[in-house]
């Protein structure tokens, strides 16, 4: 079936869309966009928002529709090295060699290699193999990391391309709850203009003050709230990411809707795969449109927020195991 696309409005067969991109976890999908804009979306924003918070997707063990878990590096402070974390275990992220070779400079005396995996092993050994001659043979054995007591690793939360993904999933949220013809109307333009094309004045921000109603502190939900402000004339969509990475969404300043609608509100449970209903308590404010774009959030502020955000993260992961259940804490 042939019909617009939501992004380009071109005429053209849509291809399902992940509305929170799967990599975390995310399940609702909707024929949407078009296999052209879905492809562009999938090389920048989504691969970007996947890159940034994918590895909270992989602490929780979130089970995905299709591909693994993002593996991500974390720094073990006690060692000062570097590992990578699957969801299942450790591993070095750099590999070691560190050769001493006969004053001959033909024969090796020694090798010491650390490899990430057994193939990358037996290449090393190989290109050893065929530099010098080698008097005895090759033992090679698998290191085990038992997990770092503690790590630490970086995330950015909030860039450009992480703005455009966060204002497509409430604009794909909204393209779901409103009729076709409220979406294609030209007060929606700019904000597809900029998730598809990256052009105009930025229309999406990392916003932890406006949003503090978007998530409970206790479990590490995905939402979505839009809200519409009939007398100013504004569209917002607030877009919570495991409860701890909030953003708002200008998706219009100029929507003259006749009606008030109630709030479009979808809350899902990554970790249990489900979604959750009976939010009504979740409000959002009444915000100024600057404040949509330029929230007045310090750095304190926003550094305790996401420290909030950890320990979420933390306390669910223990109170799973509690639970008996699969998912168990990754440095245990
Ligand atoms: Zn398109």
């Amino acid at each position: 079936m042939s019909t617009h696309c939501f992004a380009c409005k071109e005429s053209n067969v849509l291809t399902d869309e992940h509305v929170i991109p799967q990599a975390l976890g995310g399940r609702l999908k909707a024929k949407l966009y078009c296999k052209i804009c879905n492809e562009n979306f999938g090389k920048d924003i989504d691969a970007e928002i996947a890159n940034q918070f994918g590895n909270i997707a992989t602490i929780l063990k979130i089970k995905r529709e299709r591909g693994k878990l993002q593996p991500f590096e974390v720094e073990d402070i006690d060692k000062k090295i570097n590992l990578v974390f699957d969801g299942e275990g450790f591993t070095r992220k750099d590999p070691i060699v560190e050769i001493e070779i006969e004053p001959d400079s033909k024969t090796l005396k020694s090798a010491n290699i650390t490899a990430r995996s057994k193939k990358e092993l037996e290449k090393r050994i190989k290109d050893i193999q065929r530099r010098y001659q080698v008097q005895r043979d090759i033992k090679t054995f698998q290191e085990v990391h038992p997990g770092p007591t503690d790590t630490k690793y970086e995330i950015t939360i909030d860039n450009t391309l992480i703005r455009r993904a966060v204002a497509k999933i409430a604009y794909s949220l909204f393209c779901i709850k409103v009729p076709k013809e409220v979406v294609f109307e030209s007060a929606f333009d700019e904000v597809r203009e900029y998730f598809k094309d990256g052009s105009g004045p930025d229309l999406a921000c990392a916003n932890f003050i406006h949003t503090r109603f978007m998530s409970d502190y206790i479990r590490p939900l995905h939402k979505i709230h839009i809200a519409l402000n009939r007398q100013r004339k504004v569209v917002v969509g607030y877009v919570s990411l495991f409860g701890i990475y909030r953003f708002t969404v200008l998706l219009s300043g100029k929507h003259a809707s006749q009606l008030e609608w109630a709030d479009l509100d979808y809350t899902f449970d990554p970790v249990r795969r489900k979604e959750v209903f009976g939010n009504e308590r979740f409000r959002a404010p009444n915000i100024a449109k600057e404040d949509i774009l330029h929230p007045k959030q310090s750095k304190v502020f926003v550094q305790q927020e996401l420290n909030r955000g950890q320990k979420l993260i933390e306390s669910y992961v223990d109170n799973y195991e509690f639970l008996g259940t699969e998912l168990s804490r990754p440095t245990s």
